[in-house]
């Protein structure tokens, strides 16, 4: 057994420091040293290390999981039906409402755009068109992809706009998540790209609302531009300008439903 002075306020519990000796203040009490308060002290290290470990791999994994690609030939793929079936998934909705700039909130830009593109879809005649919601209600991620699995839908688009605490930052991204689902995510994003003058960017990320959504013809999250980016907020603020990405979503896809109906 050790005796001598310990340190009651450095760093580790228990554990002898010479610095803190005779120093007034750190050293409270004389107490017996023994090998119960350096196995105490040595757990505790390693503790931390394991705890710091997990968190490394929690973040490593959650990282990897984003990036998840469905298996290949995946049973969830269907026949397109007779008449494409449209979901269309206005981002947001409640509180608190997405990104929102200069007092105009994400969820209303959504349904706006989700509304006139849904008005474009329905003229055309050629496919039936449901929307999530058509009120500023809340709705979970899950209840909207269950939504378009259940109304076995063709093609199911969530629109959202982006947001950046870097105000220069402006590019229209879509995701998708099943393989089948690239082709519309491209042509959303190149009309998109073009019509706007942005750098087009796709991605397959898992999001909730696109993972396991079983549209044949592809389930993707657009984000359409940057509401923080000055070209962006005036775009989406403006009728017109919800107007012209409406009509640039239902051309990409138009592009898909005229590769699989004549
Ligand atoms: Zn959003």
């Amino acid at each position: 057994m050790i005796t001598g002075h310990w340190c009651q306020r450095g760093r580790g519990i228990g554990l002898p420091t010479s610095a803190c000796v005779g120093v007034p203040g750190t050293c409270s009490v004389n107490r017996p040293a023994s090998d119960a308060y350096e196995s105490v002290g040595l757990m505790m290290r390693m503790v931390k290390v394991a705890a710091g470990v997990a968190l490394l791999g929690v973040l490593v994994f959650g990282y990897f999981a984003r990036r998840l690609e469905w298996p290949q030939g995946s049973p969830y793929k269907r026949d397109p039906n007779p008449v494409p079936i449209v979901v269309i998934d206005p981002g947001h909705g409640g509180a608190p409402g997405g990104v929102s700039v200069s007092g105009v909130k994400e969820k209303e830009i959504t349904l706006d755009i989700a509304v006139r593109l849904e008005e474009l879809v329905r003229n055309k005649g050629t496919a039936k068109v449901f929307l999530t919601r058509r009120d500023d209600r809340p709705i979970s991620l899950v209840e909207r992809r269950n939504f378009a699995n259940t109304r076995k839908c063709d093609i199911f688009v969530s629109i959202h706009s982006n947001a950046s605490r870097n105000s220069k930052k402006n590019h229209t991204e879509v995701y998708f998540s099943s393989p089948w689902s690239e082709p519309l995510a491209r042509s959303i994003s190149t009309r998109l790209a073009r019509n706007f003058s942005l750098e087009p960017r796709v991605e397959n990320v898992a999001w909730t609302v696109i993972w396991d959504n079983w549209a044949p013809l592809g389930a993707v999250l657009v984000e359409t531009m940057y509401l923080t980016h000055q070209d962006g907020e005036r775009i989406l603020s403006s009728e017109q300008g919800r107007q012209r990405v409406a009509e640039s979503l239902f051309t990409g896809i138009e592009e898909i439903l005229a590769t699989h109906y004549q």
